[in-house]
């Protein structure tokens, strides 16, 4: 099976830094990490290849610094990893990046593709869905477990109070949830390996052939950043300990009646 997992770079902290002129993140001087749900994204993947055989691919649209975050996941067991990285990308909103991506997928093929449910900086959830319809393959979102039988794999998926158990053909798209694998550590060996393999590198050149210049980059997304800011902090909240459920009924109706709220 040709496993692909998309793993985007993300900043090594939730707080994300925005440029106020831009309204794009900030990415120069903080420390860079592989986002938490496309890492248990990796481990499901190298998971299933050790049970069925195939390959594990990375792919990760970012700039060229990016190549450090294919190269822990080839330090994982990975087998081959490309940099999506060219001036026309920069800018691109979800739409934009998941066409890029979804180009790039075509051109190296796939039977299922692993994303992260959502990116800890951008945090919208909403470029694995978004591939999965660019490429017109089935999908299942919020994955917390992954197997294969046969031709089918079997995704657990969490949903609310319950989980769904639902069995999918290739080719298909999952979104890894953090719980979906809990990512193995890098060997010393596979550290020296990952420095020894090629990262390939696709720039908008090598993905014309299937990109339309008008659905990429800043002026090719249909999303524009009006103003971002940072949230103003609520003042500290009223703590109540040790008090039955009826005192706390009490306290709350207390509260929003002084507020006017009933
Ligand atoms: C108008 C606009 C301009 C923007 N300009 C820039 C910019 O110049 N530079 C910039 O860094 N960001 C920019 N962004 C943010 C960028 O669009 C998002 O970071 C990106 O589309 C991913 O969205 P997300 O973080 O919400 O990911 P989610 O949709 O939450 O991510 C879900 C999953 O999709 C996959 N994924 C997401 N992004 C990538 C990726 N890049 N490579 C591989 N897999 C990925 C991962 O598996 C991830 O777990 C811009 C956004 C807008 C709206």
């Amino acid at each position: 099976m040709k496993i692909v997992v998309c793993i985007k770079q993300v900043p090594d902290t939730n707080e994300v830094k925005l440029d106020p002129v831009t309204n794009t993140l900030i990415r120069d001087g903080v420390p860079s990490i592989i986002n938490h749900d496309d890492k248990s994204g990796i481990e499901a993947a190298l998971r299933l290849r050790e049970k069925v055989g195939g390959t594990v691919t990375v792919v990760c649209m970012g700039p060229p610094q990016a190549d450090v975050a294919l190269r822990e996941a080839l330090a994982m067991g990975c087998d081959e990893a490309f940099l999506l990285s060219s001036r026309e990308f920069g800018g691109s909103d979800t739409y934009a990046t998941a066409t890029v991506i979804s180009a790039a997928l075509k051109k190296i093929g796939f039977d299922l593709i692993i994303t992260g449910r959502q990116a800890i900086d951008g945090d919208t959830a909403q470029v694995g869905p978004q591939i999965a319809e660019i490429l017109k393959i089935p999908q299942v979102s919020y994955a917390e477990n992954v197997d294969v039988e046969g031709d089918k794999i079997i995704v657990k998926r969490q949903f609310e109070d319950r989980y769904h158990i639902i069995e999918i053909k290739t080719p298909c798209l999952i979104t890894a949830l953090t719980e979906l694998a809990e990512p193995r550590y890098m060997s010393v060996r596979g550290i020296i390996e990952a420095y020894e393999k090629e990262v390939k590198v696709y720039n908008f050149d090598d993905l014309k052939d299937s990109l339309n210049p008008a659905h990429i980059g800043l002026k090719g997304s249909p999303t524009n950043v009006y103003r971002s800011f940072t949230k103003q902090a609520k003042g500290q909240g009223t703590l109540y300990t040790d008090i039955s459920a009826d005192e706390a009924v009490r306290v709350i109706i207390e509260k929003l009646e002084e507020r006017h709220i009933i």
